[in-house]
């Protein structure tokens, strides 16, 4: 594997861009080695600036459901752009794309495009303090929900895996409103809600979180969370921007048959462009100006060209129920190989996957909360990783993240990924 290429590039980089990337966890600090520069992407496949190719478990950090490069997504947009690349104005697709969303998601009622996931959980935490008058909100320890100063303590994700989960610069005063809570833990909520009665404003949390590595809700977990929010007058909020579209058409929410009352979303729902919404009860969203007095705007919401690959991908999904029959199959197949090839040589390492998300962790412990996620041996990880990346198999560069996979894995590819992983783990340990 020759990476020559990226290397030069990296290096001139640094001289330009703060850590020579765009986004931290790009530059693998966490698993040793320099990032590789990507070229172009096809299906299952990226290709470097050196000419390599990997098969790839990332799918841009989850958006690319369908494999990267889909026809019909780069159809899409090619046509859109034939008609200009950005209004400031209305456009008929944010009316589609916004009907669409609301028949596909059971929780939202009303929706507000955005540019990011960030910018959804940003707005969606304004929105109901506005709705409910109170300052204070809930978050997991271990979640991420984008880099908004309120967010970034004990979050999870690249502010983990860089060491800062609780960033420099977010003030004390913004930082004592976010009240932190263990991840499938009911009575640390009940405690909460005791301690601080009637200023909680929102519970936001990622229902299937993917930020410390993939982890699952207990059962009752959700529902149990749904019930206080209810009785304590709290606005609930999934934060579906990884699962969204992908664990199932309306995302977690549809799948453990538990619904918000407000939902942020992301990555899939812009088709690999830079696109977020959120949305929820008619009553809360009526706080969203114009409608009403919470304050939300943006120069590219609902830029046509990125409206154009989401509305097609969303399109696409709404009709094809059998990506997600073979996404689960995918999911499956790799998760389960992964635990035969473990189980052959003697490792107890943890594996949760839910459809097409996984994480194997490099711990034997269950992987339930932040507190478990952190018993990984991440130098090990770190081995893992490279020597994957070695046999042309490119997997998210920290302990963690999940892994995103995408209906252009063949059986023939899934069999390359189960070999590269029992040679690499032979070679690491
Ligand atoms: N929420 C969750 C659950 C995420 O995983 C992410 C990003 O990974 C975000 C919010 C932030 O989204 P973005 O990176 O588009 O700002």
């Amino acid at each position: 594997m020759q990476i020559s290429e990226s290397k030069r590039l990296f290096a001139h980089a640094k001289n330009f861009i703060p850590g020579g990337v765009n986004s931290p966890v790009r530059a693998f600090r966490a698993v040793g080695g320099e990032p590789i520069f990507i070229k172009k992407a096809d299906g299952a496949f990226l290709h470097d600036e050196d000419g390599n190719a990997y098969i790839e478990l990332i799918n841009s950090w989850g958006p690319m459901i369908l494999g990267h490069n889909h026809p019909i997504i780069k159809e899409a947009v090619i046509q859109a752009m034939e008609d200009g690349t950005s209004f400031g104005a209305p456009t008929a697709r944010e009316v589609e794309i916004a009907e669409l969303i609301v028949s596909m998601v059971p929780s939202v009622e009303k929706v507000r495009m955005v540019n990011s996931g960030t910018e959804a959980t940003m707005s969606a935490i304004r929105v109901a303090r506005g709705y409910t008058g109170r300052d204070k909100f809930i978050k997991m320890e271990g979640h991420y929900h984008g880099h908004g100063d309120s967010f970034l303590i004990a979050a999870g994700s690249g502010a983990i895996t860089m060491g800062h989960p609780d960033s420099p610069g977010v003030t004390e005063g913004t930082a004592k409103d976010t009240l932190l809570a263990p991840y499938n833990d009911l009575q640390a909520i009940e405690n909460l809600v005791v301690a601080n009665e009637g200023e909680i404003a929102a519970l936001i949390l990622e229902p299937v979180p993917g930020n410390m590595g993939l982890c699952l809700p207990s059962p009752g977990y959700l529902q149990g969370l749904r019930d206080i929010c209810t009785r304590e007058g709290i606005v609930l909020i999934f934060d579906e921007v990884m699962t969204g579209f992908r664990l199932a058409r309306g995302g977690a929410q549809e799948l453990f048959g538990v619904i918000p009352d407000m939902t942020t979303l992301g990555k899939i729902i812009g088709g690999g462009m830079p696109v977020g919404a959120y949305g929820g009860k008619k009553e809360i969203m009526e706080f969203v100006s114009p409608a009403g007095p919470v304050y939300q705007a943006g120069t590219l919401s609902g830029n046509p060209i990125a409206m154009a690959a989401g509305l097609t991908m969303l399109k696409y999904l709404n009709t094809h129920p059998e990506v997600y029959t073979r996404l689960e199959e995918i999911g499956i197949q790799i998760a389960s190989g992964i635990a035969s090839i473990n189980e052959k040589l003697g490792l107890d390492f943890t594996i949760n996957q839910v459809g097409s998300m996984y994480s194997l962790f490099f711990t034997d412990e269950d992987v339930i909360d932040f507190e478990s996620a952190k018993t990984s041996d991440t130098s090990l990880f770190g081995k893992y990783f490279q020597a994957m990346l070695r046999r042309g198999v490119y997997l998210a560069p920290s302990q963690y993240e999940t892994l995103f996979l995408s209906t252009a894995l063949t059986d023939e590819l899934i069999g390359r990924i189960l070999q590269a992983h029992e040679e690499s783990m032979k070679e690491i340990l």
